[in-house]
């Protein structure tokens, strides 16, 4: 039994079984227990998802598998872009016509360390790979319904909440689109959508994509990026044991500043959010990420720098600072590198741990805060936040 399952949802669709859940469909039909494992290692840990090539069980059970259940990816891949930094953006179509993206993105020994793609969540050394290592980036839902005003999957609204089959999905098809000599490293939920806000697909998707007869991803190595659902957080600390990485989307050190970019800000406001922070149950020697995007006239001044350390203050944190990347139709601009530096610098003044995430993917709009809903009805409703000067 996987020591650190959660009280799951039953599985809706094939891909979302656990091993113990096959062996238990499986005995239902006459079926050896351990075929169960088998089953579910040739799903997930290699990506296979034809029951006839499924080679090692047979003949009779594969016929079954195909007849009795559909067992797809929930999701496909309709194209792939490819920026010229490496960056790998993968078009997605779910079984419903709906549009989503994953982005793998490389981490190239040179830019270990400085990059947002480079960013170890672990924080442990990569340099001596053999293979390049790479991150890729998921969406949990269709849209979002957290309304962030810099942020454009939060433009249209939530259209619906992904399945654990389409989340895990991705990363089955992911892993199979990473290029010769790298390999899957890191998976990060920061694609469209509030990961928290569809906890219990999230919490059995975490599921399966760490289980040991699976992917196998370490726990350490999947960071879940929240805009400030506390509940949710105390309940992903208790759920995964604090294993689980976390990133957290500040973007201000202010309550009334943040509540004009981020709506969740109004619900769960920033004492309440550095609580949480304080209670989630990390390991020793980990840090929790602090995301914070570089918005010129508003949040980007060294005031609000000094503001966030002082915030910060005895969290065991780091913080990734990332200039706005433009959404089409919104005016708000990054500052400039100069500003980026300044702010930067005051920062780790006040002795708070930081870097500074260059972009990766813009080309082919693969960027953070970039993966729009193309193919969905638009109603953009853009508040924006009141600027500086
Ligand atoms: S930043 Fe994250 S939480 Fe906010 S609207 Fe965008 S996807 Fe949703």
């Amino acid at each position: 039994m996987y020591k650190h399952l959660p009280d799951l949802a039953p599985p809706q669709t094939a891909l979302e079984r656990l091993p113990e859940e096959w062996s238990a469909q499986l005995e239902a039909w006459g079926e050896p227990k351990y075929r169960g494992k088998q089953v579910f290692q040739w799903l997930h840990a290699r990506g296979v998802l034809d029951p006839a090539a499924m080679t090692n069980l047979p003949k009779s059970l594969r016929d079954r598998l195909a007849q009795d259940l559909v067992i797809d990816a929930a999701i496909q891949v309709s194209s792939v872009h490819d920026s010229e930094d490496g960056t790998k953006k993968l078009l997605l179509t779910t079984h419903d016509g709906r549009t989503s993206e994953a982005v793998l993105i490389p981490m190239p020994s040179a830019e270990r360390g400085d990059t947002y793609a480079a960013e170890d969540p672990s924080g442990e050394e990569t340099a001596s790979e053999p293979q390049t290592p790479v991150t890729q980036c998921i969406s949990t839902q269709i849209g979002c319904a957290m309304g962030c005003v810099f942020c454009a999957s939060g433009l249209a609204g939530l259209k619906r909440h992904m399945s654990a089959g389409e989340i895990v999905g991705q990363v089955i098809l992911g892993r199979a689109h990473t290029a010769e000599g790298s390999r899957l490293r890191n998976v990060v939920f920061m694609g469209m959508g509030e990961p928290l806000h569809n906890y219990a697909a999230v919490a059995r998707a975490l599921t399966l994509l760490t289980h040991p007869e699976g992917l196998a991803l370490s726990k350490r190595r999947v960071t879940i990026s929240t805009s400030g659902l506390v509940p949710e957080i105390d309940r992903l600390g208790r759920d995964f044991g604090g294993e689980v990485q976390l990133a957290v989307s500040l973007h201000s050190p202010d309550d009334a500043q943040r509540s004009q970019i981020m709506p969740i800000n109004k619900k769960h406001p920033l004492p309440e959010l550095m609580e949480a922070l304080r209670r989630y149950p990390l390991p020793k020697r980990r840090r929790i990420t602090i995301e914070y995007t570089l918005i010129k006239g508003f949040n980007a001044d060294p005031s609000d720098a000094k503001k966030l350390a002082e915030l910060l203050r005895g969290l065991p944190v780091k913080v990734n600072l990332i200039p706005l990347n433009r959404v089409e139709g919104n005016p708000l601009e990054p500052p400039s590198w100069d500003d980026v530096d300044a702010f930067q610098a005051t920062l780790r003044d006040g002795g708070v741990a930081n870097f500074v995430r260059r972009r990766k993917g813009d080309d082919i709009a693969a960027a953070c805060g970039q993966l729009a809903l193309r193919n969905e009805p638009k109603k953009i409703r853009v508040a924006l936040p009141q600027l500086r000067g």
